[in-house]
């Protein structure tokens, strides 16, 4: 690991502070979005910035502005430093919630993506003498284009998955003896699935080590062990985002995520109020990178709801902890008889149950109120017991219903267990 590491707060703040002045040197004069953002609030050149505290009068970034912001000044928008001819990559988000984001990248903040997912690789044990399947069809999403460039710039032998069925990932990952497999939580289990339908052991394979990302998965408790029972590897959690860069790893205590705090200022901060959040408490992620000039994010409201879990670690990490990981989107947040409930603590109960091979959330509307049903493929003798886990967790009683087995969707990205019925008339925190 990086001195940073394990440095002292003040050290980290210092390195921060340095990296962030240097950097609005850079973008002050030239990018027209943070431009218009900054004079706003009387921020201009020269900097009127003394301390790291003070980026706290920054206005936040989101990504409905960055949206908008494209959609008014097409193709790419204003949050360039450099003319276009400067940029190298385009990728651009899923645009699940809504018109996808263009993002380009210099050169320089494309290195600074694999330096960050090679800090990712490094915090799980994973070496040049690894080889690293990505389980992924290559597409425009940033997520595993920039993990292969990580796995290359470690020095591994880098695989791409990408153009292959399940079938013909698994016998890939066989036959060149990949030790390294990165994929979402939900696809490593799809794929287990797949092998034990082949007749293939993947117990048996030489995967030692599995890194996710994309949802939630890797940091839930009885989610990871089914990924490490299915693959006989140790599993590690990532997170990251296009807009944003990678900005989270597992250690080696795979209790949540820290997050690189050499590469990103973190913030949690009470989503209605703005405010910090004390040690122990969830909040919203906001955080500002500090490599990606080209295109860069300032108190950028990421929308992931963290657990702000303090600055020491068995590991010996002085970087901000996240025990759970990302825990849901703030927007994910379901209200069931005044009971909060995140899809996460969801999965953290099915998946202690090894017949469950998927399931479905139902989301309907009772008055204000969420309510919600289960739909899992499992047998129906074990719905009572399923039910009474989900009552002990919750202290809710929710319907379990049995539906046939493989009539569930599979995902190989972000899995949607969601299904939200709601009338969009109604409850406004659905804004997607
Ligand atoms: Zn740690």
């Amino acid at each position: 690991m990086s001195d940073l590491e394990t440095a002292s707060r003040s050290l980290i703040a210092t390195h921060q502070w340095t990296r962030l002045q240097a950097g609005l040197t850079r973008i002050l004069p030239h990018n027209r979005f943070y431009q218009e953002k900054f004079s706003a609030v009387g921020v201009n050149q020269p900097l009127t910035l003394e301390q790291l505290e003070d980026l706290s009068h920054f206005p936040f970034t989101t990504k409905r502005e960055l949206v908008a912001d494209q959609e008014a000044h097409p193709l790419f928008g204003r949050n360039l430093t450099y003319p276009v001819s400067n940029y190298i990559r385009l990728h651009q988000t899923s645009g699940t919630t809504g018109r996808p984001l263009k993002l380009l990248d210099t050169q320089e903040s494309w290195d600074w993506w694999a330096d960050c997912w090679a800090t990712v690789y490094r915090a799980a044990g994973v070496s040049r003498d690894d080889i690293v399947f990505l389980a992924f069809g290559f597409g425009p999403f940033i997520g595993f284009w920039s993990a292969y460039e990580g796995a290359k710039r470690l020095g591994a032998l880098t695989v791409p998955g990408g153009g292959m069925d399940s079938v013909q990932r698994l016998r890939a990952l066989q036959e060149i003896g990949a030790t390294v497999l990165v994929c979402t939580p939900s696809y490593a289990l799809h794929l287990a699935e797949v092998a034990q339908e082949h007749g293939i052991d993947m117990r048996e394979s030489s995967v030692r080590v599995t890194i996710h990302a994309g949802e939630p998965g890797a940091s839930i408790p009885a989610t990871r062990e089914r990924i490490e029972r299915a693959w006989n590897a140790r599993t590690y959690d990532h997170a990251g985002m296009t807009e944003m860069g990678a900005y989270g790893f597992s250690c080696s205590q795979q209790q949540g995520i820290h997050v690189n705090e050499e590469e990103f200022i973190a913030e949690i901060l009470n989503p209605q109020t703005g405010q910090p959040v004390a040690d122990g408490q969830t909040g919203e992620l906001v955080l500002t990178n500090l490599g990606r000039w080209g295109s860069p994010a300032i108190r950028y409201r990421t929308g992931d709801l963290v657990r702000h879990s303090g600055y020491s670690c068995s590991c010996g990490r002085t970087f901000l902890a996240l025990t759970g990981g990302v825990l849901g989107r703030v927007d994910d947040m379901l209200i069931v008889r005044g009971v909060n409930v995140y899809p996460s603590a969801l999965a953290d109960v099915l998946h202690r149950f090894p017949e469950v091979s998927e399931y479905r959330v139902i989301v309907t509307q009772a008055g204000p109120m969420d309510e919600i049903a289960l739909q899992v493929e499992c047998p129906a003798e074990r719905i009572a017991h399923i039910q009474e886990e989900l009552h002990i967790a919750f202290n809710l009683r929710i319907p379990v219903e049995v539906v046939e087995q493989g009539s569930l969707p599979r995902f190989e990205l972000k899995a949607k267990r969601v299904d939200d019925r709601r009338d969009a008339s109604g409850v406004a925190h659905k804004a997607k």
